[in-house]
């Protein structure tokens, strides 16, 4: 196991497109054990920049669930009305283009007016080929996607908390990701930027991700590299295993999978996460366990033991 920064800056960030499922809570709870037990600071960040996904109820939600959960942050909204008044990331695209007038400085990224179909019939994987690459189409006309270069022998490190014997894993960027959408055709900056640019502003040097949140890592390490963000680049990053559904199926908020409200309005108790996640950190606690009680015999290196044993990782 690597060690943890000092003075560690983590960060929680729902998005506002559906209510919190037992997923989301997982994660969650394993950022604000990480952040209290090593009297780090936890950054609550509600990525609520794409308007067509986001709705009034689901913000409501974020709230009312931290509370039932008994999580609290250190910075971050406090409530709905703080949060529209001081933390609407709509307000922040001019922050987020300056991040995007750099790479149309550096040359790195360019203007693509395909269409989806377009893309799925030129390729078979479904991954965009750089036919707009030396097209030079105006950055400022409709309807275009900016996006950014892909060197075909690029290598990004990564340092995983749980990676083991190899305290930095390297990746070949271009078998992860084609040339990525920087800014999306509705002229609404794509998530990894504003999640790079959030990260960056809160000088984020943790990060606990699922593990099908892996590439855009790598994504926003080539950003922060290309941008030149040290910090970023030095952070250290949790992927965890997913909680899985009956049928062994990522919960997901479009499947359905059972939100936090639902469990609350069947009289379910926050209790039942606790040990959900007690139980994936091979912590034995009581059937009533508590977030404090939770929080007291939680200890990283023992959870490491027991993850090797049951994700089958090789020592
Ligand atoms: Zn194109």
């Amino acid at each position: 196991m690597q060690n943890l920064p000092k003075n560690l800056r983590t960060r929680i960030a729902p998005t506002p497109s559906g209510f919190l499922h037992i997923g989301n809570a997982f994660s969650f709870i394993l950022t604000w054990l990480i952040a209290r037990k090593t009297k780090g600071h936890l950054h609550l960040r509600i990525d609520d920049s794409d308007s067509t996904r986001t709705r009034l109820e689901y913000l409501e939600d974020i709230f009312e669930n931290l509370n039932w959960l008994g999580l609290d942050y250190d910075s971050g909204a406090k409530n709905l009305t703080d949060f529209q008044q001081n933390y609407s990331q709509k307000d922040q695209f001019l922050f987020y283009q300056k991040l995007l007038n750099e790479l149309i400085k550096k040359n790195q990224i360019y203007a693509c007016n395909c269409s989806r179909s377009k893309i799925k019939k030129s390729s078979l994987s479904g991954k965009y080929l750089g036919f707009c690459q030396n097209r030079n189409l105006d950055f400022n006309s409709e309807n275009v996607a900016w996006r950014i270069r892909i060197p075909t022998q690029k290598w990004i490190s990564v340092s995983e908390l749980f990676e083991i014997g190899n305290p930095t894993k390297k990746v070949l960027l271009s078998e992860i990701t084609d040339d990525f959408v920087v800014r999306r055709k509705d002229k609404i900056p794509a998530y990894q930027i504003i999640s790079l640019a959030e990260d960056m502003k809160e000088n984020i040097n943790f990060v606990v991700r699922g593990k099908d949140l892996e590439d855009s890592t790598i994504r926003q390490l080539f950003l922060a590299e290309t941008l030149n963000l040290p910090h970023f680049q030095k952070a250290l990053f949790w992927h965890h295993p997913l909680i899985l559904d009956q049928k062994n199926e990522k919960l997901a908020k479009s499947k359905g999978a059972v939100s936090l409200q639902q469990m609350q309005k069947k009289g379910q108790n926050s209790s039942e996460i606790y040990q959900l996640v007690a139980k994936y950190l091979g912590i034995s606690v009581s059937e009533n366990v508590t977030l404090s009680e939770l929080l007291e015999k939680f200890n990283l290196s023992e959870s490491e033991a027991h993850f090797m044993e049951k994700f089958h990782l090789i020592k």
